[in-house]
């Protein structure tokens, strides 16, 4: 390609609403433009990165045997209906109406459509295992699209689908998949990690994310630093603590008056004890009703694990005028006894003696508290956030620390889920009618993309992992107008591009400082630099991108070893 006919509009300006470096370089690289908020038009260069992405995650997914298929996008209410999704999936759902007042959805993923396929097509055991893949656009409507096309409303998703007669079965599909999704972001050039992540209600351990580890990352890692656990801190699992459960005497429980004392640091400065020997209680609405939730004044709530224990299906923070309203106690004086909501403990609670709650009444808090005796426990269980240097809960003398992370990819054993709500079964040897084991599995193409330049930029653009970068090599001529320059580069455009290499040629009548600008932006990993003085010589300039290095070589003979120096970049 020659940058006079192509279409690389670069930006020195990063767009306004860019708070990630991802998207500010993508957009100043002439990769996406945005159109609507979480909606954005890829450019050809743009379009060159997603491709390669999406072929490494083909080639992955074709060798553990998935079947590449297309879905349609709009999708039928009645299937989301039949799953029990369509109330469920709430506002990131975009629902939509044909001529005729048929309500259809936009897909954000396709399980149910999938199931009803596999359901009409699929009869028997001996058509099983089966594993369908497809690279397609998803539409979400988050509620806060941003980061360019790492969270958008509209992106590009592989998602596969896997159906089977069996729990092992399914289970083997997934450890296959666990390698495919390795191999993918290994070949993407990712420091990335695999972490168990939340399953929900349906438990174990089987689900992982693939993160990759980046600083802007929305997701918190917990990992061990000793053994090889890891896991989304949703789901990093915490011990009762080692500083709890002494067996001191019950203490008379105690009101005392704490002044405008609301915050956990004013009530214990002001009672001159420890957070440790206090509890709080936090108020959270469900589908149902309102709950109260109780951690030790150190610790924090992980909704995700309270809505696991809860076993709801929805879980917000109360806002203050609710919880006033519906408790008549002003916020900050909130406590389990006599309080009137169904109390979910940490389980470190129950071990707990003589502790500080609020006293529900303004101004008040309690002394000498004691579960069972002064308050009833719905249900305990660990719900709270891992913090640093919490035990590994995994191996006997690790620690959790704590990284950040972008995730990527996300693998799922679904279980009987959809495909008993749809009746999607199979008949076993024996002629009975039994409902699939199926699993899910999905990796964001953009997002993928965009996580690498979290990895691979410098203060001048992005640096490509080869293995993603639209060209592997840039031609750049000094001046272009000069004979012998032009018929140098010219000659090494046109013999790459017999081997194979893509390669771009900056062609333009421009200043080479201004060529070098756009070059280091968009991030190609090699660069030949042609000017008159070196070719007297018979030599070019060969720069890498990454590290700055820069050499001159015999030219035309370097061009037989273009391959072997772009091989470890
Ligand atoms: P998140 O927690 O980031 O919202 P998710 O868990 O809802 O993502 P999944 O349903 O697991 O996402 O989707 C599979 C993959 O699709 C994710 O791992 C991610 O790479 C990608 N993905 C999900 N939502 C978006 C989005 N809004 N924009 C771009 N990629 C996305
Ligand atoms: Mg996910």
């Amino acid at each position: 390609m020659r940058v006079s006919q192509s279409f690389i509009p670069t930006h020195k300006e990063s767009p306004t609403d860019a708070e990630v470096i991802s998207h500010k370089l993508m957009v100043r690289a002439g990769m996406i433009r945005k159109l609507a908020a979480g909606i954005y038009s890829v450019l050809p260069l743009g379009l060159k990165v997603l491709r390669k992405v999406e072929n490494i995650i083909r080639e992955e997914m074709n060798r553990i045997g998935g079947l590449e298929t297309f879905l349609p996008s709009i999708q039928p209410a009645e299937l989301w209906q039949e799953s029990g999704r369509w109330d469920f999936y709430g506002k990131e759902l975009l629902r939509i109406k044909d001529r005729h007042g048929r309500e259809f959805c936009y897909g954000p993923t396709h399980e149910e459509v999938i199931t009803d396929l596999v359901r009409k097509e699929i009869k028997s055991y001996k058509q099983l295992p089966l594993m369908f893949y497809q690279i397609q656009t998803k539409f979400r409507d988050e509620v806060r699209p941003r980061f360019g096309i790492m969270r958008g409303r509209e992106f590009m998703m592989k998602d596969a689908y896997s159906f089977h007669t069996d729990e092992n079965c399914a289970k083997e599909t997934y450890e296959k998949t666990k390698v495919a999704y390795s191999n993918v972001f290994k070949r993407c050039g990712l420091d990335f990690r695999m972490v168990e992540a939340d399953s929900g209600t349906i438990g174990g351990s089987f689900s992982h994310e693939f993160s990759v580890l980046a600083e802007s990352g929305e997701d918190a890692i917990g990992y061990c630093e000793s053994c090889s656990y890891a896991s989304n801190l949703e789901k990093t699992e915490s011990q009762v603590p080692l500083d709890i459960g002494e067996s001191e005497l019950s203490a008379e429980l105690e009101k005392v008056d704490t002044p405008n004392k609301k915050t956990i640091t004013e009530v214990t400065d002001f009672l001159e004890v420890s957070p440790k020997n206090l509890v709080k209680t936090i108020i959270f609405q469900t589908e149902k009703e309102l709950v109260a939730a109780l951690v030790r004044g150190d610790h924090e709530i992980n909704p995700v694990k309270l809505k696991n224990l809860i076993d709801c299906s929805v879980l917000e923070s109360a806002s203050p005028e609710v919880i006033e309203k519906t408790t008549n106690i002003p916020c900050g004086f909130i406590g389990p006894s006599g309080l009137g909501l169904k109390v979910y403990a940490d389980l470190s609670i129950p071990l707990m003696k003589n502790f500080i709650v609020g006293g529900n009444e303004k101004d008040t808090h309690l002394r000498g508290v004691q579960p069972d005796r002064d308050f009833k426990i719905e249900k305990s269980g660990d719900i709270r956030l891992a913090k640093e240097n919490d035990p590994c809960p995994k191996c006997s003398d690790g620690k959790i620390q704590i990284k950040r992370g972008i995730e990527v990819g996300h693998i799922f054993i679904l279980g009987k889920k959809y495909s008993s709500a749809l009746k999607a079964n199979y008949l076993d040897p024996n002629g009975k009618s039994l409902p699939m084991e199926m699993g899910c599995y999905g990796i964001g193409v953009g997002r993928t993309a965009a996580a690498a330049i979290e990895q691979n930029h410098d203060e001048k653009g992005i640096i490509w992992p080869t293995p993603l970068a639209p060209f592997q090599v840039i031609i750049l001529p000094v001046n272009y107008a000069d004979e012998q320059t032009k018929e140098a580069s010219d000659l090494a455009y046109q013999k790459l591009w017999d081997k194979g290499i893509e390669t771009l040629l900056d062609d333009r009548k421009d200043r080479i400082g201004v060529k070098f600008k756009d070059a280091d932006l968009i991030g190609v990993p090699l660069q030949l630099i042609f000017g008159p003085k070196n070719l007297k010589e018979n030599q070019v300039e060969v720069k890498i991108r990454k590290t700055g290095e820069s050499q001159l070589h015999p030219f035309p003979e370097i061009l037989d070893r273009i391959e072997e120096i772009l091989a470890p970049l």
